[in-house]
């Protein structure tokens, strides 16, 4: 292997496996602790006198993780494509048997 094909792969490899390290990792676990409140679900307020609900997180101490942000879009998208499929098939078949009649 010479080095140049050497440096190529590891180019190539590298980011491959740390994508679907975290794409696996936001399959497995979706939630994280909010960075913000970091998982407590409360901030200072601005004078740091008082505590305040995290709003990031809404109090919850924990926050979708981005790339599951994007699975659920993407999952979204699918979904309703396939609806909006189908219901123009079931639509095409009832104008065909209204059409026969
Ligand atoms: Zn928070």
């Amino acid at each position: 292997m010479t080095l140049p094909l050497f440096l190529v792969l590891t180019a190539i490899l590298i980011p491959t496996v740390l994508t679907l390290r975290y794409a696996h990792l936001c399959w497995s676990r979706p939630f994280t602790h909010c960075r913000r409140c970091a998982g407590t679900g409360r901030v200072r307020s601005a004078f740091g006198l008082s505590t305040r609900e995290c709003r990031p997180c809404q109090g919850i101490g924990y926050r979708l993780r981005t790339g599951r942000h994007v699975l659920n879009y993407v999952r979204r998208l699918h979904h309703d494509a396939r609806t909006a499929a189908a219901r123009d098939q079931a639509n095409q078949n009832t104008h065909r048997t209204n059409h026969r009649r």
